[in-house]
Order: structure tokens, then C-alpha cells, then sequence
């Protein structure tokens, strides 16, 4: 074994499909113009100071409320009502579990690794999200951003993954698909892989593992 001891692993984009071409399914069936959502977003966040998706993702606003305004500033953008309660289910309609990482982390987790979740999610998603994959059996920690009122890349939220984890950050290695959240995970000292295919991931996670 190298000096890594924990694989600490995101979901969204690293244990599910790619999220891309899922936004773009949802935005597509939702019949809302493609950049109309993040515009929505941009503009709550400017007006409101805070950004309305980190809000969700740090547990501070409900679904719901996220739902509804974010639906309120689209349909005043496209001059129409948009129906945004559907949202999460055609999200999750839209998201394919990645069997191959998965099997892969049940693998590496047999070699004796210490494993964790880091993900930035929405507190009413988690049954949804959990259903995916058979996290318990593989991952012993899950630190979900909606539960612990942060979200990655702020260093406290791997700080509080290392430290739950009993781990130093020097020996745990970090798997993302946003490569801002690996950076961050780097500076704290993690060794990260940014997840761009599943080859690709694994292949990097092997050589630091060796
Ligand atoms: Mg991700």
C-alpha cells in the first residue's frame, strides 16, 4: 500500500453518469431554454447575495423554496410559467448510476481502504441519490453538504471528512469532476483525481494507490 489509506469519492458525475447531458435532458423535457436556468440562478445571486443553489446545497433553504424561486426568475426570463416541481424526478430519471467506478471503489475498498462520500446534494434528494449505488456496503463515512450546512470547495468540509475519517488529509486521496473541488482538496493537502472518464480516473486513482 502507498501512504494513501482513505479514498474519499464525490457522487454526482463520479458514481452517476455524467451530469452534463442529464441538465441538458431535464432542461430539454422542462421545455426551458438551456442557459435560462443558470441566468435565473445568477440573477437571484446578485440580488440576494447569496447564491440560490449553495443555499440549497448547504441545507438552508428547503427543495421546494429553491424550486420556486428559481421557477419564479425563469418565467419571468422566458415570459411563460415553467413547471420546476418535476425537476427531481426528471433529474434522477435523467442520472444513470456509473457500475463500472462503482465496482471499481468496492474493489478498492476489499484492499483494505478506508472509504468515504464527499458530495454537495440537496438534503430531500438522498434517499434518491443513496438508492443508486449500495453505499453502506462500500463507504463507511458519507458527508453530505445539505447535512452539514458547507459545501465543497470550502476547506472545512474535507477538513471534517479527513478528521471524521480519523485520517490526515496527507493520506487520504479525493475523486471529483470539478476540478475547482480537487484544487481545494489539494491545497488542504489531499492527493486529488479529477474524474474526467471512468478509464481515465481509474487509471490515475491505481498509480496514486500503488
Ligand atoms: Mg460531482
Amino acid at each position: 500500500m502507498s501512504s494513501v489509506r482513505a479514498v474519499i469519492s464525490d457522487f454526482g458525475g463520479v458514481l452517476s453518469s455524467p451530469l452534463a447531458p442529464a441538465f441538458a435532458a431535464v432542461q430539454a423535457e422542462s421545455g426551458i431554454p438551456s442557459a435560462a436556468l443558470g441566468a435565473a440562478m445568477s440573477r437571484l445571486a446578485e440580488r440576494d447575495g447569496r447564491h440560490p443553489l449553495y443555499e440549497l446545497e448547504c441545507g438552508r433553504i428547503t427543495e421546494h423554496d429553491f424550486l420556486e424561486r428559481v421557477g419564479r426568475e425563469v418565467a419571468a426570463e422566458v415570459g411563460h410559467p415553467v413547471e420546476m416541481h418535476e425537476f427531481s424526478t426528471r433529474w434522477f430519471a435523467a442520472l444513470e448510476t456509473n457500475h463500472v467506478m462503482v465496482d471499481y471503489l468496492r474493489g478498492v475498498a476489499e484492499r483494505g481502504y478506508r472509504m468515504a462520500i464527499l458530495t454537495n446534494n440537496v438534503r430531500e434528494w438522498e434517499p434518491r441519490w443513496r438508492s443508486m449505488l449500495p453505499v453502506d456496503e462500500i463507504f463507511e463515512l458519507v458527508v453530505d453538504s445539505a447535512f452539514v450546512g458547507m459545501r465543497k470547495p470550502d476547506p472545512a468540509i474535507y477538513q471534517l471528512t479527513c478528521e471524521r475519517l480519523g485520517i490526515p488529509p496527507e493520506a487520504c486521496l479525493f475523486i471529483d469532476d470539478f476540478e475547482h473541488n480537487c484544487a481545494a482538496a489539494t491545497e488542504l493537502g489531499l492527493t486529488a483525481v479529477h474524474f474526467r472518464t471512468t478509464d481515465q480516473a481509474i487509471e490515475e486513482i491505481e498509480s496514486a494507490l500503488d
